[in-house]
């Protein structure tokens, strides 16, 4: 167990956001019941649609066990406003966690086995955060789970992403601009349209907020 302590997640020269617009105008926003309630998440999550879809597909194949991963694509900066914000392009199943029904764990050969994969198939690419699933316990972030984002992901930037497949939940915990966690209010995301520009969500307590028919643009057919 002391052996995982030391190990980090985050390479040295990850230090350096990426400067670029929000890609907001090819994106559907859903909100969860704390978004827009005060809280100052100091990134906002954009989550591409395969990456999305992995991970629905990976939290689903395990209705007892919790499984898990990490969240790999860019951390951004919007020059504009100065506010940050992190694009989730791929999600990687940690292969070799220990899994049991209320805990998981990234063990040094998972955490090596994904290193090797960001370095084969995502050179470049950061790990923006990690997921994992909680089978009928809602979501939410436990002790442990507290501690292995605070150990693992300590970057202010990286998110936790907690599922539910029984019942269809999802939503992000991020670190407020002052830095503290909240393990108990989550956010949505923004999903980025594929090809399809129709949505893929269906996780029941994110709702669907119109941003794009707000300002004014084309409204969905
Ligand atoms: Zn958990």
């Amino acid at each position: 167990m002391a052996t995982k302590l030391r190990i980090h997640v985050s390479p040295p020269d990850m230090n350096q956001p990426i400067t670029t617009p929000y890609p907001v105008d090819k994106a559907n926003r859903w909100n969860s019941q704390y978004d827009d309630g005060g809280l100052e998440p100091l990134v906002k999550v954009f989550m591409t649609q395969p990456a999305y879809s992995r991970i629905c597909v990976h939290s689903s194949s395990d209705m007892q066990n919790e499984v898990g991963g990490v969240l790999v694509g860019e951390w951004c900066v919007n020059a504009k406003q100065g506010e940050q914000f992190i694009i989730v392009e791929h999600a990687l199943p940690a292969r070799h966690t220990k899994q049991g029904s209320i805990y998981l764990t990234f063990t040094q050969d998972s955490l090596v086995d994904i290193h090797e994969q960001i370095d084969k198939h995502h050179n470049g690419k950061k790990i923006v955060g990690w997921y994992h699933t909680h089978p009928r316990m809602g979501i939410f972030l436990s002790h442990y789970d507290t501690w292995l984002h605070n150990n693992f992901f300590p970057e202010p930037w990286q998110v936790a992403l907690v599922v539910e497949p029984h019942t269809s939940l999802g939503g992000f915990f991020v670190r407020q601009t002052a830095g503290l966690l909240d393990p108990s209010r989550y956010f949505g995301f923004y999903e980025l349209d594929g090809s399809f520009g129709r949505s893929m969500v269906t996780w029941k307590n994110l709702s669907q907020y119109e941003e794009r028919q707000k300002e004014g643009d084309a409204p969905h057919e």
